[in-house]
Parts: structure tokens; sequence; C-alpha cells
């Protein structure tokens, strides 16, 4: 793989690599020059099927436009971006033809999927099949998938897969402590989400700071509207924070994470439909329902320094929750050497940094506060001699989508 990028690097040679993320609403892009893994252009079409569907566009270095345009579904979406990859004044290719591969990322790839795979039917039918796990996500991924073909025919398409890198866990990991029909018959145990990001994060993070992925025991905080936290050792998952769905776990921004399963009865015995429980801890819990003020770090953080009381607690319980899970995923460990910090909230948010590397000292790890104030860069943010590093690794799931791609082709 690096040879080749050497190779085209020097032959001069513009490998396009085109990443797409549909979405029930809306459709994301990005078109990378794979020689040397730059953005040409990216955009995003959004309320697609909705009132007034709007098209995002950036070409690399210049400002982004807008159109409002009539869109009703991901085929429509997928043909304006076509229409503007070759647009002579705004595209950046003469013809279609010049993309070598489309990565597609795609939620949920249950167990059969346990790596980034090439499309084809029975991968199609494979996806339809988990469907029943990510009925959200699966269909509109597969809209994506379907409306690329018929544009860019002939090129190849990969899945890539939230899920996949989280198979590596082991069944005490997955299992859940229920009947064991109910994972044989409903496939009910822990899957995992964000795995592109942790295991981008994850590499990124051994590079930046020199440890070797084959041994390394990494932490990754994936902090962001959802988040989640995966213990990684040698590149294999020894455990992740979410579960079957994305709402276990961490505290987030509308969703609850961990819950006593006898509240979700107690509400139902209670009155509450089930229609009601999910909207509840999907969308009216985690920061926005303990502070009653947002979903959004930045606004909790505003309204603590202001001395809202609901908003520290919010924030408090933030904090917590994740050094529960930092300790307990230490030990599996067998003592981490680095935690790394990702997402929103893990990229920009000094406070919520501070909290929780400074809860860290018993593990040999110390804050360096100057550092801490960096964002959204590769950046040490623990003294040096800290016996666990702690850094800010970016994400960058469109390009690790990108990588797997070029590495199937
Ligand atoms: P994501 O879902 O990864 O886009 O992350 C969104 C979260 O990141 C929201 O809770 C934002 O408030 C948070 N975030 C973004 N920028 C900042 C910042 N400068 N300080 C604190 N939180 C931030």
């Amino acid at each position: 793989m690096k040879i080749r990028r050497v190779l085209y690097f020097f032959l001069e040679v513009f490998v396009k690599v085109l990443v797409v993320n549909a979405g029930s609403s809306s459709l994301k892009f990005t078109m990378f020059n794979m020689s040397d893994q730059s953005v040409l252009c990216k955009g995003l079409v959004e309320r697609i099927g909705l009132k007034s569907p709007r098209f995002i566009y950036q070409r690399c270095g210049e400002a982004p436009t807008e159109e409002v345009l009539s869109i009703v579904n991901h085929n429509g979406a997928m043909q304006a971006v076509c229409y503007k990859l070759i647009d002579p004044e705004q595209g950046v290719l003469k013809n279609l033809t010049e993309v070598e591969a489309i990565g597609h990322r795609v939620v949920h790839g249950g167990e059969r999927f346990t790596k980034a795979v090439k499309i084809d039917k029975t991968v199609k039918d494979g996806i339809r099949q988990c469907a029943a796990l990510a009925p959200l996500h699966n269909p509109p991924n597969l809209e994506g998938i379907e409306a690329c073909e018929g544009f860019f025919p002939g090129v190849p398409g990969v899945a890539v897969f939230d899920t996949a890198f989280h198979q590596s866990m082991q069944p005490e990991a997955y299992l859940y402590a229920l009947p064991r029909n109910l994972y044989n018959k409903l496939s009910i145990r822990k899957y995992g989400f964000h795995g592109t990001s942790h295991k981008y994060v994850y590499y990124e993070g051994c590079r930046f700071l020199g440890l070797d992925p084959e041994t390394a025991r990494v932490l990754v905080c994936h902090l962001g509207n959802g988040s989640s936290i995966t213990a990684v050792k040698g590149g294999k998952v020894l455990d992740t924070s979410m579960g079957m769905t994305p709402l276990m776990g961490l505290v987030m921004g509308t969703r609850c994470g961990v819950l006593d399963a006898g509240v979700v009865l107690h509400l139902i015995k209670n009155g509450y439909t089930v229609d009601e429980v999910d909207v509840i801890l999907n969308k009216k819990s985690g920061l926005q329902g303990v502070s009653g003020v947002s979903s959004d770090m930045r606004d909790i953080e505003a309204a603590r320094l202001k001395g809202n009381t609901d908003a520290q607690e919010a924030f408090d319980l933030f904090v917590h929750r994740l050094l529960v899970y930092i300790g307990g995923y230490h030990l599996l460990l067998g003592g981490a050497e680095a935690i790394l910090f990702t997402g929103g909230i893990g990229e920009n948010s000094v406070l919520s940094r501070q909290a929780i590397v400074s809860a860290l000292e018993a593990y040999g790890c110390e804050l360096d506060e100057e550092a801490n104030q960096k964002r959204q860069i590769n950046c040490v943010i623990s003294k040096p001699g800290s016996k666990l590093v702690a850094a800010i690794i970016p994400t960058n799931e469109e390009l690790m989508i990108a990588q797997e791609a070029m590495e199937l082709i």
C-alpha cells in the first residue's frame, strides 16, 4: 500500500477515491486524491425528501457554496453530486470515470462483516439482512450504494462497517448475561459503534506517539454528540462502551448511556409506551436531560461557569461515567500506555479533558495545562515522563474509509 502510494506520488498519478456516507435524510461525500491523501472537494446534501433540500459543496481551498434543490431520494442526491463533480466551473473531474473506487460507510455489519469488503450482490444481501439491527441506517446506506452503482458503472465499491473493528472482541466482552437463545435466535449481543473512528485514531495515535500497533495498549475516547470509549490492544478491541445499539455506555448529548434495564420496565409499567421510552432514552436524556440546558457541551460549559448547578451535575456525570470506564478498561489492558481524545468534545473541550486527565494521576498521567489548550491537532497533553500518555488525535473517518477502499481495489 505504502509502496504504491509513493509510486503514484512520483508518477504524479492522481488516484481519486470518493467516500459516501448516506444517512436517512442526508448524503455526505468527500473526494480524495489518494496519491497524497488530500481532499479535492467535499459536500453534503441534506433534508433529502423533505422541504427545501440543501446542497452544500466545497472545493479545496475555496469557500463553501449552498443551493436549494428539489431532491426526493438518494439517487437524486447522488445525481446532483455527480453533476457538481464534473461541473466546468466548480468540479474536480473531467469525467466520472476518473474515480477509481468508492468507499461507503455502512453502519451495521452484524457478525457477518469483520472487515471492509468489495461490494457485490452477496454483500448487498448481507447489508440488507443486517438492517434488522440498524433499521434507520443500513437501508439508506444501501440506497447510497445502489445510486453510485448507477452513476459509476464498473467502479468498484467498498463497504466499510462501523461495527467491523469491534468484531475482534471476545465473547466475555460482547455477550450479555441473558438466556443464550436470545443471542442465537435474535443476535442480541454487544456490537459497538464508531469503529472506523476508533480504528483510525488507534493507528494514527500509535504512529504519532511512536507505539508499535502490533502490541500497543490504548484507550480511545471518541467524545462527541455520541460518545464511546474502546480498549484496544495490538489492534484488537478488548471492549467498547456502546452495545447492541448506540444507546449504551457514556453520557451523550441526548442519550442516557448505562442504565438499569429495570428503569425501562418501571416506566412501561407506569404507563409510558415503548415509543415514549425510546424518545426519552435516545432524545431527551444525556447532557440535555440532566442539565435542562442543552445537548451541546459548549452550552453546558458556559452554563456551569455561570453557576448553573444542573449543568454542573451534567458535566460531572459525563466525566464520572467516563472515569469509571477508563478504570475498568485500564485494568483489562494490563495498564494502558496511551489515552487518546477525539470527536467534537475530545478534540476541542479543554475543560472536559482537564477534568478527565487530572483524575488519572494514579495511573502516572500528569496533565500539561498549556498543551491542553490546543485543539484539533495531534498533540500530547500529558507532561513528559507520564507513564500513561494523554493525547489529542483528531479523527478522520472519511480518510480511513478511503484507505480501506484503496487497499481492496
Ligand atoms: P461531534 O458529534 O463529534 O461533532 O461533537 C459535537 C460535540 O462537540 C458537541 O457537544 C459540541 O458542543 C462539542 N464541541 C465542539 N466544539 C467544542 C468546544 N470548543 N468546546 C467544547 N465542546 C465543543
